[in-house]
């Protein structure tokens, strides 16, 4: 598993002995590892070199983890973070969605299911984009597409920053709710349809209106060249994953 992709995780927990342990498989599998007992640490340590993959625990003395994610996005809008924590409720799931986690893992610590997932992050070529306020749906679409074989997913819960990861990344297909808390997810759909190069990325939209969407749609912009596909919500998974398919 040690991995072209994946040479470095930072992780931040205040618990010394889970970050020994998570470093020891890590250190195992050739992968370099950094360690951090608290978010202030954690941000010296961003600063201090580029990391492939962050992994935070939730709880911790000072800023916990959520704030430190989101700080660590704002520098770094594309490098994925993990979110481990004890107490996945409602709440702690949305702040870590809107914050531009890559998801969210169960304490105690499944290890098997994290060297997965950390192997997934490894082998991944082709960044595709999630955009869609709806945590779960969200999470269950990442979920989804990481079991394809190369796929990273990344979400994004708002237009904004699902903008600013498009600069970070060049994503090889993206997925756009319509309706965003932020604005209109057919502004960014023709963002990365139409972008200033030239290149062009398929794009699959999201909808439970696609009544108003072909409304909208003028001849003129492009919207209808195959390019763009329109998926009604609800939508079967497999459907979903068969357009994607046939897009990338
Ligand atoms: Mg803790």
């Amino acid at each position: 598993m040690p991995s072209a992709a994946v040479t470095s995780v930072l992780v931040i927990d205040d618990n010394e002995e889970l970050t020994e342990n998570i470093a020891e498989i890590l250190d195992d599998l050739g992968v370099e590892v950094g360690l951090a007992r608290d978010a202030d640490e954690a941000i010296q340590a961003f600063e201090r070199q580029a990391w492939s993959l962050v992994v935070t625990d939730v709880r911790m003395p000072g800023r916990d983890g959520l704030e430190l994610l989101e700080i660590l996005k704002r520098r770094s809008p594309g490098t994925p973070v993990l979110v481990m924590t004890g107490y996945a409720d409602r709440d702690t799931l949305r702040r870590a969605h809107e914050s531009g986690a890559l998801a969210v893992v169960h304490k105690p610590i499944d290890l098997d299911a994290f060297l997965e997932l950390v192997e997934r992050v490894a082998v991944a070529e082709a960044p595709v984009l999630i955009v869609d306020d709806d945590a779960s749906l969200c999470s269950n679409l990442a979920d989804v597409l990481s079991e394809e074989r190369g796929v990273l997913p990344h979400p994004a819960a708002n237009l904004d920053f699902a903008r600013r990861l498009a600069e970070a990344i060049d994503f090889r297909a993206a997925l756009i709710d319509l309706r965003l808390p932020d604005g209109d997810g057919l502004l960014l759909a023709r963002e990365l349809l139409h972008r200033p190069d030239g290149s062009r990325r398929p794009v699959i939209i999201m909808t439970g209106y696609p009544e108003g969407l072909r409304e909208r749609s003028g001849e003129d912009n492009g919207d209808n060249d195959g390019d763009m596909v329109v998926l009604t919500k609800p939508f079967a998974v497999p459907n979903l994953l068969e357009r994607l398919r046939e897009l990338v």
